[in-house]
């Protein structure tokens, strides 16, 4: 496989529980436990899985909000953890997100310009009128009049608040974002202009993302490859449109299962029972209390991500028998 520009090796974060009695045993909620994977330089890679199965914490941790406590995060071939101050600051250039809700993320009391030109003033980027051309150029660039560098946000719809969010991530020239469920909350008809926008973008600029949703559509419409994320591990990371690159991970099967418009992904396994606890995730393999191919050997021993063809890998014991039941 070609160098990676990202990797997660066996990533971790792990959270301690406050203790509810005095003799009560401490604790642990497993955000996020072990999860690796590689993205390749201009590749977009998708990332599921139910609510809670850690895959936002796992992007927030790859752009360094959230601190791993476990694993090693590897840019550019170097471990970020032995980074100085300055090359933190260098990387956090090179590293950006884009947010669910970026109304969150502006000020309400500066303007859509300031925002934008504020990253460029901590940097040391260009003169004042070197970055307001930068900032109305960006603006364009995301389909926004660059007269909307004197509007503030609560002036926006939530379209173009989230182009001004794509924006705010693309002014430092990023080489990888971490896009974290960027079109949940948008209308259908605007969900698809901000998706073509981003790959647009992406195509244009070279860019790298790591792609955050809930919807299964949505992923297999923009990504490369998926990741699919299940009680803080990977269980199956697949190339999408491949041909004979079935899945074959039984949960994934069951996830794109239950998705009407992912037709070529139906099957027979149905998803029972609800997301067991991350603070009590089950013996061996967790998946195994909702898994209809469970043996003796998954209640006791956890099952390994292991590669099984080009960009494919899966984790489980018994993925060739759930290729053979469909
Ligand atoms: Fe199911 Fe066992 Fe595979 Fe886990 S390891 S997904 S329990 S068959």
């Amino acid at each position: 496989m070609t160098e990676a520009l990202i990797e997660a090796r066996a990533l971790a974060k792990h959270y301690p529980v406050p203790k509810r009695k005095l003799l009560e045993k401490r604790s642990v909620l497993r955000a996020v436990d072990g999860v690796s994977f590689r993205i390749k330089e201009g590749e977009i890679f998708g990332l599921v899985g139910e609510s809670g199965c850690g895959k936002s914490t796992t992007g927030q941790m790859l752009v360094q909000l959230v601190k791993q406590n476990g694993g090693e995060l590897v840019y550019r071939g170097r471990n970020i953890n032995g980074l100085s101050v300055k090359e933190m600051k260098e990387l956090r250039r090179d590293i950006q997100i884009v947010f669910q809700d970026p109304y969150s993320s502006l000020n309400p009391k500066k303007t859509i310009g300031w925002t934008l030109e504020e990253p460029l003033v901590v940097h040391g980027i260009g003169d004042k009128p070197a970055r307001r051309r930068l900032v109305a150029e960006t603006l364009e660039q995301v389909g926004l009049d660059p007269d909307f560098a004197s509007r503030y946000p609560h002036e926006l719809s939530g379209g173009q608040r989230q182009r001004v969010g794509i924006a705010a991530a693309l002014i430092l020239a990023p080489k990888f974002i971490v896009i974290d469920e960027a079109v949940s909350a948008l209308d259908v008809s605007v969900q698809s202009q901000i998706l073509n926008l981003l790959k647009e973008l992406q195509q244009k600029r070279g860019l790298t993302y790591l792609f955050i949703s809930h919807d299964l559509n949505v992923v297999e419409y923009i990504s490369d490859r998926v990741g699919v994320m299940y009680l803080g591990k990977m269980a199956e990371i697949f190339p999408v449109g491949e041909t004979g690159s079935e899945l074959l991970h039984p949960y994934t099967r069951a996830l794109f299962a239950s998705v009407p418009d992912v037709s070529a992904r139906k099957e027979r396994t149905t998803l029972q029972g609800e997301v067991p606890s991350p603070i009590h995730p089950p013996s061996g393999c967790a998946f195994h209390p909702r898994c209809p191919l469970a043996t003796d050997r998954c209640r006791t021993t956890a099952p390994e991500l292991r590669s099984v063809g080009p960009g494919h890998e899966v984790s489980c014991h018994n993925y060739e028998e759930a290729n053979v039941t469909t």
